[in-house]
């Protein structure tokens, strides 16, 4: 049994990672472990911004997006010194374990830092993302994909007044589950991801034949892994000849306050994450899978790339 551990968030903010430290550190208090907060991600860790949490510390979180941790990118984490550095820093204050609420990267670090120096660690995927492998849910993830929603309704109304195409960019760097599910629901005729080709030309084709055959306006949405929003406005444009707008919805994706599924995933892995780390397991992640909460090898989590499911491409094929 461990007696005393910290919980910190790192990388990309995304909503629900309040909700997850809350649950962590009100777990731990309920088995009567110490918790400690660490700011700033791993900057923190090094810089020695760690601090000892009590219940109300993360009263009046619950609802709020971001972190109140808060989170960072840290370029001497990435390094062996850097890493020693937190370590002790940890050691010093009689920390035991760690729990660390981030994406690929952040998992990445903290897997390096278990391997390098044994503590135990306990990951929570926390990105708007969706792409940890080995679970299907990460923490932020839904209250994006219903914020990009929100985007494309209102975008559909002006599309249809003007009889217009837009493009609408949303974040996806690898990863095309956002722009995906949030197409689909959004009812969107054209949803290009990082993870399959495309070809323009067919595209504006078949939009010039649907425009023809009297659609009234299309809506394309855009992982930014496929391809910059202006470019493939601009493309549409000349292709077509269509009257083309462009928008990228940039960081109002990754805030907001989280969802009902947010709030409670993010709940129920916290608690499985406290009570793992406390009992003496380390390297693992905390997922869903079909709805159940799952652990997952920490070191396959980061050394495998999550596909997206072949599923989604099929249905905005069909769909759309
Ligand atoms: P995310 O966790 O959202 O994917 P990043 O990839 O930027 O965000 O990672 C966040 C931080 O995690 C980095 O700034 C760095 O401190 C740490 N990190 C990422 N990759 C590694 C790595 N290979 N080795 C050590 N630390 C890493």
């Amino acid at each position: 049994m461990l007696k005393s551990i910290a919980v910190m968030t790192s990388g990309g903010d995304s909503p629900g990672m309040n909700a997850a430290i809350r649950a962590v550190t009100r777990t731990a208090l309920h088995q009567g472990v110490k918790v400690w907060g660490i700011r700033g991600g791993y900057h923190g860790m090094l810089d020695e911004d760690i601090f000892e949490m009590q219940s109300k510390d993360v009263s009046d979180i619950i609802q709020r997006g971001g972190t109140f941790l808060g989170t960072a990118r840290c370029k001497r984490f990435a390094t062996p010194e850097g890493r020693m550095l937190g370590y002790k820093n940890l050691v010093e204050r009689g920390i035991q374990g760690l729990v660390v609420i981030g994406g690929d990267g952040s998992l990445r670090g903290a897997s390096i830092l278990s391997q390098e120096t044994g503590i135990p660690i306990v990951g929570l995927p926390g990105t708007i993302d969706n792409d940890v492998w080995g679970s299907e849910y990460t923490i932020g993830c839904d209250t994006a994909a219903n914020t990009i929603i929100d985007a494309i309704n209102k975008l559909r109304d002006t599309a249809s007044a003007h009889r217009r195409t837009i493009v609408l960019e949303v974040m996806g760097r690898n990863s095309g589950w956002l722009a995906m599910v949030s197409g689909i629901s959004g009812g969107a005729e054209y949803i290009l991801v990082p993870e399959e080709e495309y070809d323009i030309d067919e595209i504006c084709e078949d939009m010039k034949r649907a425009y023809d055959a009297g659609k009234r306006y299309m809506m394309v949405v855009v992982a930014e892994g496929a391809g910059k929003g202006h470019e493939v406005g601009k493309a549409i444009a000349e292709k077509t000849g269509l009257d083309t707008r462009v928008s990228k919805l940039g960081h109002i994706q990754r805030g907001g306050s989280p969802t009902v599924i947010d709030r409670v995933n993010a709940s129920r892995l916290g608690e499985h994450a406290a009570l793992a780390l406390i009992s003496g397991l380390s390297d693992i992640v905390f997922g869903f899978d079909r709805g159940h909460v799952v652990s997952i090898n920490l070191h396959d989590a980061v050394n495998n790339k999550k596909l997206l499911n072949p599923e989604f491409m099929r249905l905005a094929r069909v769909l759309t």
